[in-house]
Order: C-alpha cells, then sequence, then structure tokens
C-alpha cells in the first residue's frame, strides 16, 4: 500500500499516518521524494484496504502495490533516485565510470591505476581487497592492508572507492574507507549481510546473483531499503547460461525492463559480463547505448600478471581507447560523463 500525501499535508499529518500504519501492526516508510510526500506501508501478508487510510488528514489517496518488492518500485517512488558520492551523483541522468583493478595487488598497482582510469575520465575507483573466490588456494585478497591502499589511492587523487563487503564480520572495517559497499554476486542473497548493509546507511551497489532474476535482484534490494537505507545501486554483471565462450552472459535485455520497474540506478559491468578483455570494450559500449548510469570495468598495468580476473582486465591503452568510443556514445545520447 502506498499513502499518498496531499501537498498541503503537514508534518503532524504525516506523523498521524505513520502512527496510523504502526497500530495496525505494520511499517510506515517515508518515501524520500523531491516531488511529494508518500508513505509506503510493508508488513501486510495479504492485501489492505485503501479505506483505512483514505481519510486520515493530510492523505490525498492510498493506493495499492502490485509488485512483490515494494520500496524499490516506481510504483511507489517514481522519480529516479540519485546517489550522491562525495559529489559524483549516480542516477542523475549522467553516466559514471568506475574503474580500477579487479584486485588491490600493491600501492604502486593501485595507485598508477587510479590515476589513468581518473586521466581518462572515470570518477570511482574501484579495487578489490576481502576478494570471494571460488577456489579457497586462490588469491584471497590484501583484506585490511588492501583497504588501506585503497584509502591512500583515494587521498593521492580524490576519487571516491568502491569495494566488497564480503561478510559481515568484516563490515565495520571496510564500510571505514568504501564510499560504495560492493555486494558481489554470490553474496546476492545473503540475507544478514543486505540487513547491516541497510542498518548502515551508506551507499551499497548490489550485484545481480549468478543465477538470479530480476524479481529475486529487486527482492534483495528491497531487504537494504526496507532497513531505511535508499542509497542503492544494482549492477547488471552477466548471468550463467549454456554458453561456455564468455564466462557469464551479459544480460544487456533487462537494464531497459529495470529502469522501468525500479527507481534504482542501474550499472552494468561488462568485465565479470563478458570474461574476456577483447570482449569489454564492445560491452561496455553496448552497455552505455542502453542509457545506464553507471559503468564498473576492471583495469590493470599488466593483465598478464593480475593475481584475480587477469583475463577480463583492460589494459591502460585499452582503457583509454575506451573511453574515448563511450564519450561519442554518451554524447549521442545526450548524456554527459559523470
Ligand atoms: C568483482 O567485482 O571483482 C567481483 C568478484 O564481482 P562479482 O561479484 O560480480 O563476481
Ligand atoms: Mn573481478
Amino acid at each position: 500500500m502506498l499513502i499518498v500525501m496531499s501537498s498541503t499535508a503537514t508534518a503532524d499529518h504525516v506523523r498521524g499516518v505513520c502512527e496510523r500504519v504502526r497500530e495496525l501492526g505494520l511499517t510506515p516508510n517515508e518515501i524520500p521524494g523531491a516531488v511529494r510526500v508518500a508513505i509506503g506501508v510493508t508488513g501486510n501478508k495479504g492485501a489492505l484496504d485503501p479505506a483505512l487510510f483514505n481519510r486520515l488528514p493530510g492523505v490525498q489517496e492510498a493506493v495499492a502495490v502490485s509488485k512483490p518488492w515494494k520500496l524499490v518500485s516506481r510504483e511507489v517512488k517514481p522519480d529516479d533516485t540519485v546517489i550522491d558520492v562525495r559529489g559524483v551523483k549516480i542516477g542523475g541522468g549522467a553516466l559514471v565510470v568506475m574503474a580500477g583493478p579487479c584486485s588491490v595487488e600493491s600501492r604502486e598497482q593501485v595507485i598508477s591505476t587510479a590515476r589513468h582510469v581518473r586521466e581518462q575520465g572515470a570518477s570511482i575507483l574501484r579495487g578489490g581487497a576481502f576478494k570471494p573466490r571460488t577456489s579457497p588456494y586462490d588469491f584471497q585478497g590484501l583484506r585490511e592492508e588492501g583497504l588501506a591502499l585503497l584509502a591512500e589511492a583515494r587521498d593521492a587523487t580524490g576519487m571516491p572507492i568502491i569495494t566488497e563487503v564480503k561478510d559481515t564480520e568484516t563490515l565495520p572495517a571496510v564500510a571505514e574507507v568504501a564510499d560504495i559497499l560492493q555486494i558481489g554476486a554470490r553474496n546476492m542473497q545473503n540475507f544478514s549481510l543486505l540487513e547491516a548493509v541497510g542498518a548502515l546507511g551508506k551507499p551499497v551497489m548490489l550485484k545481480r546473483g549468478i543465477a538470479s532474476t530480476v524479481n529475486e535482484w529487486l527482492m534483495a534490494a528491497e531487504y537494504i531499503v526496507s532497513r531505511g537505507n535508499y542509497q542503492v545501486m544494482l549492477c547488471e554483471r552477466g548471468i550463467r547460461t549454456f554458453e561456455t565462450l564468455t564466462r557469464n552472459t551479459l544480460d544487456l535485455g533487462i537494464v531497459p525492463i529495470v529502469r522501468g520497474i525500479t527507481h534504482l540506478p542501474i550499472v552494468v559491468d561488462p568485465s565479470h559480463g563478458t570474461g574476456v578483455a577483447r570482449a569489454v570494450g564492445p560491452m561496455t559500449r553496448a552497455a552505455a547505448a542502453t542509457g545506464v548510469d553507471g559503468i564498473i570495468v576492471e583495469v590493470h598495468p599488466s593483465p598478464s600478471k593480475a593475481l584475480s580476473d587477469g583475463p577480463q582486465a583492460l589494459t591502460f591503452e585499452m582503457f583509454t581507447e575506451l573511453m574515448g568510443d563511450v564519450r561519442k556514445v554518451a554524447a549521442a545520447l545526450g548524456q554527459p560523463l559523470g
């Protein structure tokens, strides 16, 4: 149920409606929005009767929400969510490029990459410190040392940092450094982690699970938002299909659909979405052509020596060329680079 307040509703009216919702054993969620005040009601098992709220002071109308995920839906919040990360706006109409290595490996590696991608127009630095690897024998990340190097790279370049948080135990340490907390594909349905980042209130990028439907993905986002954190962006990073020539199948077809049903910003990751460096450029261009809010790509000074995801990493030269193309695609759509 969505309760839309009238334009003349006062703060007392809003409080009164929230109280009534609580009396019914339900949860009121005030929806941030520039245009109007609205209250999303969650916690009901079956359909609610709009008559319960329609005649409360200040209420314009109460309407049922048809989707299983409520707070992330456009029905509840028609205007796009814009996330401000140290002045970089994601979801505000610009195309934001996030780039950097898969894993932080050394000071020299991360700072040289940060400088290069910044120079070419990227505005957010990516880099994993705690890595969720398929094999326990693979490089697991530099952990706390990796976080400290990311903080140094931010100081050196002024770029905000996105880095993965892989469990609730390390969340406090990661949240201290990260400007955006990345929830990886393998953790999309780690509900304790979703609840914890929801309570924390920092920007979150939620990657789509390896074999998750859009409905499951949006339900996972709803876990975060229902804890009061609206600063959530979604990231399409490819799904598992029968195809083996690519690491994953980048599901670009869902981008316009997701755009229509949720107000959350959408980012595409062509690096994990293909797993093949020479496919990353073309699929980044394709992703940009869908009008997404962000692109996240892996770049490494020497991909053949990378400790994780070398086969999909772009060299500095490849990234430079790619950014030239991304600028052209974004300009064709009238979209500035963020
Ligand atoms: C990553 O971004 O390096 C990563 C591990 O991504 P994903 O969770 O999409 O596999
Ligand atoms: Mn990676």
